[in-house]
């Protein structure tokens, strides 16, 4: 595999045949210009383009090669950081604002998904709106569901309980009890919208060039040059949406970024055994720290996603691990086949929020989305597009989230023992709970 081809995923072997673009070998002038053609990248580039802005944006590889073209395609509203600790830390109301922009970016996905009416992106006709699943490995007790209703009035979130019997009639597997159901949440082909999106930038006048790196930034005139290896961008503004890869145009905000590994599958087809064990055509994840997320797709293939580590490096065995991990659940579906299995690289600030502002006048940053991208990157870019068309109110949202260092080699050690840490006490929960439940029923 060359550098800059896409993975060998489910997605690549699915993706739509659009052609490469080419590096740019010129100056050229814009009024915005973006690194990274990532979700982050190509949904700010989209809204400014939208509202007449002529932009240009720079890709490294391919549009999409990074996590927007290989993640699990789940789109809902939230961050990394748990809503309980955001209340904690910034108070209801700003809590509120930021859980109200994720719920913008799912609107903009949402809605730009039905513009561009591309059949290709919705993985089959009905799964928009399907709804998402996400259940507890251990059981949450009798105040589950009012805890749950509280908090979704609290937020404004349209997500409700169920309880263990209503999941158990679905889901084929004594490993899960209660869930929240979130009926607004849905699941996409990534690599299929985003070059849709790229498409779209296209059509409305703007200029994308993949293989292109930018190597520096630095001020010019009232506004910014943006250097590459064969040309450059003279812009009013820059925006630098690189995620975990950003690499050396910028090297305070590259490394305020951890990069961490997760990793998905998807089977060969399974027959109708898939269907008796998961009777759900949404999104299911399970709420453990670095938990298991997976759909039907296809008519009767899994694409199963999980697993985080600050080890970089694709583990030989990839397969073999997400086997058992399916298996784990759901050992009913007995001698299934992986027929694609990859790695991915998310961004993550040491405070498990976006980077999302405008960090010096005309130099702005959206990164750093972790493992819950798809539509925050979208909230991101309409809170940078809005701040550069002159509403800065969105961007503030996130002001109290840096970009300080994310701590280098340390930055990676110290996280991978939080993980650890963790997963340890997830096991253990989960272990503590089915001997009690063994000893009663002894
Ligand atoms: C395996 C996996 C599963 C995931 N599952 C989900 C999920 O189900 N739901 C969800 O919401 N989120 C999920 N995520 C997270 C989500 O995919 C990301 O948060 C999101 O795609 C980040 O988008 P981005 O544009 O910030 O970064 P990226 O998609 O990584 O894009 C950044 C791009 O910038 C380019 N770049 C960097 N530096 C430069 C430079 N100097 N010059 C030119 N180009 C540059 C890179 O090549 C890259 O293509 C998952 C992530 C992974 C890896």
């Amino acid at each position: 595999m060359g550098d800059n081809a896409y993975p060998a995923s489910w997605y690549a072997a699915t993706r739509d045949t659009s052609a490469d673009r080419p590096p740019l070998v010129a100056r050229i002038e814009a009024d915005v210009a973006v690194v990274g053609g990532g979700f982050a990248g190509l949904h700010t580039a989209r809204l400014l383009a939208r509202q007449g802005r002529q932009v240009a944006l720079v890709e490294r590889r391919r549009i999409a090669w990074g996590a927007s073209g290989r993640n699990g395609g789940f789109v809902g509203p939230g961050f990394a950081e748990r809503s309980g600790a955001l209340i904690d830390r910034l108070g209801l109301d700003h809590a509120r604002g930021l859980y109200a922009q994720s719920q913008r970016g799912v609107a903009i996905v949402r809605e730009a998904i039905d513009e561009l009416g591309r059949p290709d992106i919705r993985i089959g006709p009905l799964l928009m709106g399907s709804g998402k699943l996400s259940v507890s490995r251990t059981d949450q007790g009798p105040g589950f569901a009012d805890r749950t209703r509280a908090l979704a009035d609290t937020l404004g979130a349209a997500f409700e309980p169920w309880d263990t019997t209503q999941v158990r009639a679905l889901l084929a597997t004594p490993r899960y009890h209660q869930a929240i159901h979130d009926p607004l949440s849905f699941h996409i082909h990534p690599l299929n919208f985003a070059l849709a999106l790229a498409a779209d930038i296209e059509a409305r006048g703007g200029a994308i060039h993949e293989k292109t790196e930018a190597t520096e930034v630095s001020r010019e005139g009232g506004g910014w040059l943006l250097r590459t290896p064969g040309g450059e961008i003279a812009a009013r503004h820059v925006v630098l949406a690189g995620n975990a890869d950003l690499g050396r145009v910028q090297s305070r905000i590259a490394r305020a970024v951890l990069p961490v590994a997760t990793y998905v599958a998807v089977t060969g087809k399974i027959g109708p055994k898939l269907a008796d064990a998961i009777r759900w055509s949404g999104a299911i994840s399970d709420t453990r720290r670095s938990g298991d997320y997976y759909r039907v797709i296809d008519g009767d293939r899994l694409l199963w996603g999980g697993r985080i580590t600050t080890d970089t490096r694709e583990p030989p065995r990839l397969r073999e691990m997400m086997r058992s991990d399916i298996l784990s659940v759901y050992p009913q579906l007995g001698d299934i086949r992986i027929e694609y299995a990859w790695p991915g690289i998310m961004g993550y600030a040491p405070h498990k929020m976006p980077q999302v502002g405008e960090i010096e006048p005309g130099l702005w940053v959206c990164s750093a989305f972790g493992g819950h991208g798809l539509a925050q990157t979208a909230a991101g870019a309409d809170a940078v597009a809005a701040g550069i068309l002159g509403d800065d109110a969105r961007w503030r949202l996130f002001a109290p989230f840096g970009t300080r260092w994310a701590g280098g080699p340390f930055g990676r050690a110290a996280t991978q023992l939080i993980y650890w840490n963790l997963q340890a006490r997830d096991w253990w929960d989960e272990k503590r709970q089915a001997q009690n439940a063994e000893t009663l029923r002894t």
